[in-house]
């Protein structure tokens, strides 16, 4: 068996969330944790209201609404409670008293959501792939103009499937839980009024959450909302209503600036799109693995497989686990494989899984 184990000892990681971050922002992250530049203090340790960190607040935010390409009309938050208070934080902003809002059902994390929605209104599941498994996206007609927006989750990251474009206009605003797969590709925001993504699956270490939001589609709901859940308080105090996850935020700025000097996400796109190809090839040439998602929703970000002959899972398990990949257990509820290739995931830690694969297949 050729040499597989990565440089530095550290191991090709594919794990779904915490992601991959680049080399270089860990270094400069780590830098500034024992001593931010000239400060003298930490990072974690300076005031979140000091020159020096409201900077990194107002670039993270212009970087992010820059890196995305969204309309002026936006504003970037960068909050707590991961996507997972985003859901509710969404539709307490969004649905109005009495209102209603249309959700697409692709999964467990758009349950998630629906389940948070439904404290705040009348919910209707417009489109559902549950009775196929979840191993595709829907198709998605016109809503119905009565409710106040449409859900979609762009990117299940657990079952591996993703819209390969975003819909057009379908009568109402589009809003989104883009976690597992913002800043991996260029889209039209002209139909969303807010997006929403936890940072830790492409964008920087867990512990914020980024919402970008149509500033007009706010306050109208007739709703008191609580203070930490109102969006608009967060937009009067330039997202520092409260002490803000310094450490995360600092990190998510060091990941856009790598993003941006790599050429941005369009630059990013052709990548991701070239490692995809080069897992799925290999999922698709070689008789022992078959894919679990429908081709046509293939996510480019979490790639499911499993083996066709589960009695050589140990055999597999120990090749890859020798070439120092780690995180490619699937998730429970899918069985099997699933390697998340974040943007910091190099092609050269692709190309080791696919030769291990193709090792499996020779020496099984
Ligand atoms: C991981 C994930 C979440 C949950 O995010 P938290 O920040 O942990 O709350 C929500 N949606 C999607 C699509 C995810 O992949």
């Amino acid at each position: 068996m050729p040499n597989f184990l990565p440089p530095m000892s550290k191991v090709h990681n594919f794990s779904a969330g915490p992601c991959i971050l680049p080399q270089e922002v860990l270094q400069e992250a780590s830098e500034a944790v024992k001593s931010w530049n000239n400060h003298g203090l930490s990072l974690i340790e300076m005031s979140h209201r000091s020159q020096p960190f409201v900077e990194v607040m107002d670039e993270v935010r212009s970087l992010t609404k820059e890196l995305l390409n969204l309309p002026d009309r936006f504003e970037i938050l960068y909050l707590q409670g991961g996507a997972s208070l985003g859901f509710l934080t969404t539709a307490y902003n969004l649905i109005p008293q009495g209102g209603s809002a249309a959700y697409t059902d692709t999964g467990t994390w758009a349950n998630k959501a629906i389940k948070e929605a439904k404290h705040l209104g009348d919910i209707e599941i417009v489109a559902s792939t549950k009775d196929s498994g979840y191993t595709s996206v829907p198709k998605l007609g016109a809503v119905d103009s009565k409710h106040s927006f449409l859900h979609l989750t762009t990117n299940n990251t657990i079952y591996g499937t993703q819209y390969k474009e975003m819909p057009s206009d379908l009568g109402v605003p589009l809003v989104a839980d883009m976690s597992s797969d913002i800043m991996s590709r260029e889209f039209d925001a002209s139909h969303f009024k807010l997006i929403y993504a936890g940072a830790q699956k492409n964008m920087g270490p867990a512990g914020t959450v980024m919402y970008a939001v149509d500033t007009a589609a706010l306050g109208q709901t007739g709703r008191d909302i609580p203070s930490y859940l109102d969006l608009q308080v967060h937009l009067s105090k330039d997202s520092m209503f409260n002490t803000p996850p310094v450490f995360p935020v600092f990190t998510t700025l060091l990941t856009m600036r790598w993003l941006k000097k790599l050429g941005g996400v369009a630059a990013i796109e052709k990548i991701n799109k070239e490692k995809a190809s080069l897992l799925y090839s290999e999922i698709d040439r070689n008789p022992l693995f078959e894919g679990h998602a429908d081709i046509d929703s293939r996510s480019n970000m979490n790639i499911t497989f499993r083996l066709t002959d589960d009695t050589v899972g140990a055999k597999f398990d120990e090749l890859w686990n020798g070439a120092g990949i780690s995180g490619i257990k699937g998730h429970r509820s899918v069985g099997g494989y699933r390697a998340s290739m974040y943007n910091a995931m190099p092609l050269e830690s692709v190309q080791i899984l696919v030769d291990v694969m193709k090792e499996f297949e020779r020496t099984i």
